[in-house]
């Protein structure tokens, strides 16, 4: 049974939901990278898009396509990162319910962020709980739809429009770095690379403390692997989805891997050099470019920056690491 897979139709589609209701984030340039890495580097800065991550443009493509009846009924998701607050947004912005399902024990600070825009917040215990089946029941009692942060071919063409939009403002590429976690920005981006420019070599970025897309590249299958410790929180996936995995294995030229240490010196230097915040998470491409073993010398690079949602202290310990 092969899955239908979304194609760059589904992107541009996605690009022309999100007009007026995503922000077209800049893509700023910077001397002291292109000094350092010897080539002409372009980023997408994705830190500046509504809620502070990509996540904002998945969520509302998917959202956006409820028949009315699933209108109704609302959406249900299960996250404690950035997806939960895309989601909780998108449902505001069009007017249905929300519920999110987060750990009893995920930071203050989100469950209030969340709840700010307007959701629902059912708590769970990590450890007696299983989410997904607590998520199905209450999908199932409420009537409402489940929308995955990452396997979902509505939510990956809807990352994708990041990419979609660089190459509309810089031209066409010789290499993309892409974050990568459960795989929807990366095969989204791949998708509008491929259309956009053909040529362009496209690798995702992963900690190298969770590398199962490394590692599922090379086997030519799904790998599993226990939750990763990193400071990149938004890439502790376990695994990669069936659509995510079909259109990487497909469209990526690689798969990189970057040491928490890595992420910290890109974290530094989109702030000192950038002025700019950056979640360690949204480090990885950069982290990737600089690290990954790629010969850049002279190229046409873009990177896409993912996020910037991280709490102030922990940002602070960061810097003076
Ligand atoms: C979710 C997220 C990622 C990983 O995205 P996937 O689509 O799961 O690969 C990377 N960076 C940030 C900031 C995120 O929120």
């Amino acid at each position: 049974m092969a899955l239908q897979l979304p194609t760059y139709d589904d992107v541009a589609a996605a690009a022309r939901r999100l007009e007026g209701h995503a922000h077209r984030t800049p893509v700023l340039r910077s001397s002291t990278a292109d000094a350092l890495l010897g080539a002409r580097l372009f980023f997408k800065c994705e830190n500046f898009q509504r809620m502070g991550a990509f996540k904002f443009r998945g969520a509302f493509n998917a959202l956006a396509q409820f028949t009315p009846g699933q209108r109704r009924g609302g959406v249900l998701a299960f996250s404690s990162g950035n997806h939960a607050q895309a989601i909780a947004l998108s449902a505001r912005l069009l007017g249905m319910p929300a519920v999110i399902v987060m750990p009893q024990d995920a930071p203050a600070a989100k469950l209030a962020a969340t709840r700010g825009y307007g959701a629902e917040v059912v708590t769970y215990d990590r450890f007696t709980e299983d989410r997904q089946a607590l998520s199905e029941r209450l999908a199932a009692e409420r009537g409402m739809t489940l929308i995955p942060p990452f396997d979902h071919p509505h939510v990956l063409a809807g990352q994708g429009t990041a990419a979609q939009e660089l190459f509309d403002e810089a031209g066409e590429l010789d290499h993309l770095f892409v974050c990568l976690g459960g795989g929807g920005l990366l095969s989204g981006c791949a998708l509008a690379a491929r259309a956009l420019s053909p040529h362009c070599k496209v690798y995702g970025v992963e900690p190298e403390a969770g590398n199962d897309g490394q590692q599922s590249l090379r086997a030519g299958r799904i790998v599993h692997i226990p939750t990763p410790r990193t400071l990149a929180d938004g890439a502790q996936t376990q695994h990669l989805g069936e659509y995510t995995f079909g259109i990487i294995r497909r469209d990526v030229d690689d798969i990189l891997t970057v040491s928490d240490a890595q992420l910290v010196e890109s974290l530094q230097f989109y702030a000192e050099r950038m002025k700019m915040v950056v979640e360690p998470t949204g480090c990885l491409s950069l982290a990737g470019a600089r690290h990954g073993g790629v010969d850049l010398r002279g190229a046409r690079v873009g990177v896409i920056i993912s996020g910037g949602n991280v709490d102030l202290p922990r940002y602070g310990e960061l810097l003076a690491h």
